[in-house]
């Protein structure tokens, strides 16, 4: 029996401090460059990443029987595909090679120069080939928000919406790793008020504070997940902002959906958290009433105690947080949107990644949306600098960031970054 390292008493032979997001506890896989290393698998530990290419050429992973040329992939698709067992085994093996009370690496300088760089020193890459992407809608303060603001105030939830994880799916191509810079999106809009559409860049450009899945493995054609599986089919967890044109979305949205108003850019962290990892966060999710159909319903917590907070960095100013929400807040979990996802029959890959949907708590600072935060742009929200944001302008900086702590510990993604930059003419 593997045991998942995540006790709060294990220490690492590299310093890390306190706030840092990646103790050995947490342990996320990523893929990184420099000018002279293509793009390998690394696990960041403190300030420091950790070659798993590197370790595996020292031989390390000698005792664990795979193929260790996944480590010098450009993707993590091929490692993940390795199976639940395999992702379990190497976090142990790099627990314990980064264990305080192991001498292998820890009295090795020579081995620690080829295995360990500096984070500062590396480029994160897109840590998965993300082959399909959904985006689900199952905040329910989100849901909530957003019907009262677009129909009505007393009955702001559609009727499906407590008995179906609501999603769409979404386009993959364009989703991109953190401190992606890109212009904002030009579409058709039809502003109130005025007869006919009129074309030109977003005026009421959006992030989506959200977070999103990975699936770890796969289901054939025909085969359905139920919840109490679903935990095996997840690799981990990313930051995800589903940047969105609200003004491009209300005119085209009907009769099908999100179309060009969500898919010009999505941006996730670099960092892939494990569920293992997660796992001492899990706590009680809302009680869901109307009881839900039998393929949805699940035992045990399946909710997460993820801290997730917004800021926005203008030209000269210093970063600003607009909003702190929480992971927890979702009604309906991961498990959930599994089982739904795959009910009727739909297949899933490993590489697929699955978003949440805005995650917005009950206060108004915790609202997950410049839409709700704004309530529509009515509230414009005060900067340092004294500007006002009734939602993103050119050459702001939108960061999200997300950690859940207990006893000490704390697990976290890291930064998911992006800057938006002018239309082109
Ligand atoms: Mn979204």
């Amino acid at each position: 029996m593997l045991i998942i390292p995540n006790n709060p008493s294990l220490k690492s032979w590299i310093t890390v401090n306190k706030d840092s997001d990646f103790p050995i506890q947490n342990l996320p896989f990523g893929i990184f460059k420099t000018d002279g290393l293509k793009p390998r698998t690394g696990v960041a530990i403190g300030d420091y990443v950790l070659d798993l290419a590197a370790v595996s050429k020292l031989g390390y992973f000698n005792d664990l029987r795979f193929d260790t040329q996944v480590f010098s992939k450009p993707f993590l698709n091929d490692f993940i595909a390795l199976g639940q067992p395999v992702w379990r085994a190497v976090r142990q093996r790099v627990s314990d090679l980064l264990n305080a009370a192991n001498a292998e690496l820890r009295d090795n300088s020579n081995a620690q120069k080829k295995v360990l760089l500096a984070l500062k020193d590396v480029q994160m890459m897109m840590p998965v080939k993300v082959g399909d992407y959904t985006d689900f809608y199952s905040s329910i303060d989100h849901a909530t928000n957003m019907g009262k603001m677009l129909r009505d105030p007393a009955n702001a939830l559609l009727p499906n919406w407590k008995y179906i994880p609501v999603g769409y799916h979404g386009r993959a191509s364009s989703i991109v790793v953190s401190g992606a810079n890109f212009r904002r999106p030009k579409g058709q809009q039809k502003p109130a008020g005025v007869e006919t559409p009129v074309f030109g860049p977003t005026k009421l450009l959006d992030i989506e504070l959200e977070t999103a899945f990975i699936i770890g493995k796969p289901t054939q054609l025909g085969e359905s997940v139920t919840t109490s599986q679903a935990g095996d089919h997840i690799f981990g967890m990313v930051l995800f902002n589903d940047w969105s044109a609200r003004d491009i979305q209300s005119w085209e949205y009907v009769p099908l959906g999100p179309f060009l108003a969500k898919n010009f850019v999505s941006v996730i962290s670099p960092w892939v958290v494990t569920l293992d990892a997660l796992e001492p966060y899990r706590v009680e999710g809302y009680k869901q009433e109307p009881e839900v159909f039998p393929y949805l319903q699940y035992t045990g917590k399946k909710n997460i105690d993820i801290n997730l907070e917004v800021f926005i960095e203008s030209k000269g100013t210093q970063a600003f947080k607009i909003c702190s929400s929480n992971y927890k807040y979702m009604y309906w979990t991961m498990e959930q949107q599994l089982a739904h996802h795959t009910v009727n029959g739909c297949n899933i890959n490993v590489g697929d990644l699955m978003a949440s949907g805005t995650i917005s708590g009950p206060d108004e600072g915790s609202f997950g949306s410049m839409m709700e935060l704004t309530w529509r742009g009515t509230k414009p929200i005060q900067l340092p600098d004294g500007s006002e944001r009734k939602f993103i302008n050119d050459g702001d900086t939108v960061i999200v960031k997300g950690f859940a702590q207990k006893n000490g510990v704390r697990i976290g993604f890291g930064e998911c970054k992006s800057t938006v930059i002018a239309a082109t003419l």
